[in-house]
C-alpha cells in the first residue's frame, strides 16, 4: 500500500478528515484537483458545534483571531435571531470566518501532521477489491495511481467518487437560484443597507473592505445556476429588491447558487466513504453545509482510523453512516423548509399567507425554548446519537459538557482539553482525585493504555447533565460512549469492560 487512506478533495471537509486520521497515526494522502487554493469564499460562518471540534483538538487558538464573533446566526432569514448564547456552551457563538481561512488553517495542520497535500491531482478512477483501493488520477504530463486501504470521497456535490462507488444521491433537483456578490461600496446612500436587511438581501462586512450581499430575486430566481452573474444584472436586482444600488461599485466575486437537494443513499460502499457536500447539498441557508461537513469529518476520522490500524470493534465503522446520515437528512429538510419559505414570500400569489406565516414564525422563534431547540439544530450542539443499547444513561450519545475539572498534576482544566489526542477519555468523576486515578489506569492499561487515556477528577463546574456520574467513557469526537451513575464499584468494573470493549475493541 502507498498510504492507508486516500483523501479526494482538499475543500475544508477532505482536510479535516485528513486531520484526524493524522492524528491518530494513519497516513492520508489529500488529492486535489486545483493547482492552487481557492481564492473565493463560499462559506462565511463556523457555526457553535464546529467550534467545540476545533476547541477539543487544540485548534481554536489559530482560528479565533482571524474571525468575528456573533451571538447568533438567523433563520429563512427571519428578524428574531437564533440565540446561540442560550445554549449550553462555551462557545454559544457562530465565528465569521471566510471559508478560504478556514481551508488555509487545516492545511496548514493537516502539514504539520504529516499529511501529503497533492494538488493538481485530478481523480478519474477509484476501483476497490478485498484488500484496499486503486485510485487512478490525471497529473500534468500523465495519469497515476495510489493504492490504499480506503478511499474518502470529499470531493464535493459532484462527487466522482460518489458515482464511481455507484452510491445513488437521490433527491430534487434545482427550481430557485440566488445570487452571491463579494462587492466594494462607496458611500451608500443613508439608511441604504438597513432597507436591504429589512427586505431579505443579507448584507456582511468582509475583510479588506468588502460587503457580501446575497439576496433571490424574484425576477430572476428561476435563472439556472450555471449562469454566470453580470455586474449589470447585480446592481440592477439590488436597485429593484431595496430602491437604491447600496453604494456597489466594483464587483470582486459575482455567483449564483441553488437549491438543489440531495442526500446519498449510504455513506459507505465497502472501502468508500462519502462526507461533506459529496454526501449532502442543499440550499447554502442558515450557513450549515460546511459546518454539516466538518462534523462528518470528526465523526469518521477515529472510526476509519481504528478500522485502519485494526481494532475496530464490529460495525463500529457502519456507524458512520448510521450516526450522520440521519444528520444530513435533517439538514437537507430544515434547507428545504427555509427555501419554501424564501420562495412563497417572492411569489406574488402567496406573498399574504407568507407574509402572515413569517410573522407567525417571528413570535414562535421569540419563544426562548422554540429558540433554543431550533439554534440547537442549527448549530449542531443539538445533535446526539442514537444509544446502540436500551436502557443506557441519558448522556450517552450527547456531547460531553466541557466542564472545569481538577486533576492533580495535569494542565489539562476542561473535559474538552483531555481530547486533543483524539483519543477516548475514560473519566471517573467521584471519589479523591489522588486515589482514584490509580484503579482506573489499572484498568485501562489492561490492552487499551493506547487508544484511551483514562483521567480522575473532580468537576469545578456544576452541571445538571452530570449530577449523580461517576464515570463516563468519552469518543474521540466528544460524544458520550457510555456512562453511569452506580456507587456499586464492582458493577461499574463489569460495566467499564463491557463499555471498553464495545467502542475501544478487544484489548491488545
Ligand atoms: C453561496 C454559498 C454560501 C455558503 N455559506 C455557508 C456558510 O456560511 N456556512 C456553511 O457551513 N456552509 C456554507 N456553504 C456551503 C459550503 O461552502 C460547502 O458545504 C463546503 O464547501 C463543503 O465542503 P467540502 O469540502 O465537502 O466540498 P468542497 O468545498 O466543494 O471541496 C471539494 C474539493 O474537491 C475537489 N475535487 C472535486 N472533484 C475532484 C476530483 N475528481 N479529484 C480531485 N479533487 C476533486 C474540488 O476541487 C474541491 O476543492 C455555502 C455554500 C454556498 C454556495
Amino acid at each position: 500500500m502507498d498510504v492507508d487512506v486516500v483523501v479526494v478533495g482538499a475543500g475544508p471537509v477532505g482536510l479535516m478528515v485528513a486531520c484526524e486520521l493524522a492524528l491518530a497515526g494513519v497516513r492520508a494522502r489529500v488529492l486535489e484537483r486545483r493547482a492552487a487554493p481557492r481564492s473565493h469564499a463560499r462559506a462565511l460562518s463556523v457555526h457553535p458545534r464546529s467550534v467545540e471540534l476545533l476547541d477539543q483538538r487544540g485548534l481554536l487558538e489559530r482560528f479565533l483571531p482571524l474571525g468575528r464573533v456573533v451571538p447568533g446566526w438567523h433563520f429563512a432569514g427571519l428578524r428574531t435571531a437564533l440565540d446561540f448564547t442560550a445554549l449550553d456552551s462555551r462557545h454559544g457563538y457562530a465565528l465569521v470566518l471566510a471559508q478560504t481561512r478556514t481551508e488555509a488553517l487545516l492545511e496548514q495542520r493537516a502539514r504539520e501532521l504529516g499529511v501529503e497535500v497533492c494538488r493538481g491531482v485530478e481523480v478519474v478512477g477509484v476501483r476497490q477489491d478485498g484488500e484496499g483501493v486503486e485510485v487512478l488520477s490525471r497529473v500534468s504530463g500523465g495519469t497515476e495511481t495510489v493504492r490504499g486501504r480506503f478511499v474518502v470521497g470529499c470531493d464535493g456535490g459532484r462527487s466522482f467518487v460518489r458515482r464511481a462507488a455507484g452510491i445513488g444521491f437521490p433527491g430534487s433537483d434545482e427550481t430557485l437560484s440566488g445570487v452571491l456578490g463579494d462587492v466594494a461600496v462607496v458611500d451608500p446612500p443613508p439608511g441604504a443597507l438597513d432597507v436591504a436587511r429589512e427586505r431579505g438581501v443579507i448584507v456582511v462586512p468582509l475583510e479588506g473592505g468588502l460587503t457580501r450581499f446575497v439576496y433571490v430575486d424574484p425576477e430572476r430566481m428561476r435563472v439556472p445556476s450555471r449562469e454566470p452573474v453580470a455586474w449589470e444584472e447585480f446592481r440592477g436586482s439590488l436597485v429593484r429588491i431595496t430602491g437604491s444600488d447600496c453604494g456597489v461599485a466594483g464587483p470582486r466575486w459575482l455567483s449564483r447558487f441553488g437549491n438543489a437537494t440531495r442526500l446519498a443513499e449510504r455513506y459507505r460502499a465497502g472501502r468508500v466513504l462519502l462526507a461533506g457536500d459529496a454526501a449532502h447539498i442543499h440550499f447554502p441557508a442558515a450557513g450549515q453545509g460546511l459546518n454539516t461537513g466538518l462534523q462528518d469529518a470528526v465523526n469518521l476520522g477515529w472510526k476509519l482510523a481504528a478500522e485502519v490500524k485494526g481494532w475496530a470493534p464490529p460495525g463500529l465503522l457502519d456507524g458512520y453512516d448510521a450516526e450522520r446520515r440521519p444528520v444530513g437528512r435533517s439538514v437537507t429538510q430544515n434547507t428545504e423548509v427555509q427555501t419554501l419559505l424564501a420562495e412563497l414570500t417572492l411569489v406574488e400569489r402567496y406573498r399574504r399567507p407568507a407574509a402572515a406565516l413569517r410573522e407567525l414564525l417571528e413570535r414562535l422563534l421569540g419563544m426562548a425554548e422554540v429558540n433554543r431547540w431550533l439554534a440547537g439544530q442549527v448549530s449542531a450542539l443539538g445533535t446526539c446519537y442514537p444509544p446502540a443499547a436500551a436502557g443506557a444513561d441519558p448522556l450517552v450519545g450527547r456531547r460531553m459538557p466541557d466542564v472545569g475539572l481538577t486533576i492533580p498534576g495535569s494542565s489539562a482544566r476542561r473535559v474538552c482539553e483531555l481530547l486533543v489526542r483524539g483519543r477516548f477519555v475514560l473519566l471517573a468523576l467521584a471519589g479523591d482525585p489522588a486515589c482514584g486515578e490509580v484503579a482506573l489506569e489499572e484498568a485501562v492499561g489492561a490492552g487499551w493504555g493506547s487508544r484511551v487515556t483514562a483521567v480522575t477528577a473532580r468537576t469545578r463546574d456544576a452541571h445538571a447533565d452530570l449530577d449523580g456520574v461517576v464515570e463516563v467513557l468519552i469518543r474521540p469526537d466528544g460524544h458520550v460512549a457510555w456512562a453511569t451513575r452506580t456507587p456499586d464499584a464492582g458493577a461499574r468494573a463489569a460495566e467499564r469492560v463491557r463499555a471498553l470493549t464495545a467502542w475501544a475493541g478487544t484489548p491488545s
